[in-house]
């Protein structure tokens, strides 16, 4: 999805974001629009987005970008935004923007069914210490939280490790996600999406998914010269 957006517009707050596509089908109900969000201190040992960590990466957005972006997946009939990272809680104020934007554009283009997902690594019980953090998600609909535990797996679906929480906070967020909180995935929901240099994996896999991947892609003759899920 093209977010260059409108020229000349003033620029507001930026978000660091590493990626944006849609429509994403693996990370949350519907098609969705799928945000990374850049710089992660938490080094989940296992993590898959290494290349989300590094705060000066990715780039700066102009949340009003980001704004105009959503609104084309509205018009264009998505169901949902899904923010994920990276650590979106790094950048609270921007989140809390964007999700204020997210959330006025979904009203103003009568789509009030579009939920509004958040992936954080902070726990709980961080995130209920932080009143930073819960301002961010004031207007998110659900939200996923924990660190990722490579050894703990999980067949719950949208979820790394059977530590991570999957958190309705509103009543569209309870009507769309109640019926998944303890829904096991019965088959694979990545997507795989393949450029000039790159092949990205979208979603949650399942344990062992990235290594069959890399060997039934060695078996066609495809290795990788680098990887974001080993150091
Ligand atoms: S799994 Fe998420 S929280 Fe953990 S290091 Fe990776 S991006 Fe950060």
């Amino acid at each position: 999805m093209d977010v260059t957006g409108e020229a000349g517009r003033p620029a507001g707050r930026t978000l660091r974001i590493a990626d944006l596509l849609g429509p994403v089908t693996a990370l949350g109900p519907g098609r969705r629009l799928g945000l990374w969000v850049q710089g992660c201190p938490l080094a989940c040992p296992g993590c898959m987005s290494r290349h989300t960590w590094d705060p000066r990466g990715g780039r700066e957005i102009p949340v009003e970008r980001l704004a105009d972006a959503w609104r084309r997946a509205l018009a264009d009939g998505y169901d949902g935004l899904t923010v994920s990272g990276g650590e979106p809680l790094e950048q609270p104020a921007a989140l809390a923007e964007l999700l204020a934007a997210a959330d006025r554009e979904r009203r103003a283009a009568d789509r009030t069914d579009a939920d509004l997902l958040v992936y954080t690594g902070r726990e709980e019980d961080e995130i209920a210490a932080s009143p930073e953090a819960w301002a961010a998600l004031e207007l998110a609909d659900a939200v996923v939280t924990g660190r990722y535990r490579a050894g703990e797996p999980t067949r719950l679906v949208w979820r790394g490790s059977a530590n991570q929480r999957l958190v309705p906070l509103t009543p569209l967020g309870q009507r769309r996600y109640a019926a998944h909180l303890r829904r096991e995935a019965d088959h694979t929901e990545l997507q795989v999406r393949v450029t000039d240099t790159d092949i990205q994996v979208i979603g949650v896999p399942q344990p062992g998914e990235l290594a069959s991947l890399e060997r039934e892609l060695a078996s066609r003759g495809v290795t990788f010269r680098e990887n974001t899920w080993r150091p």
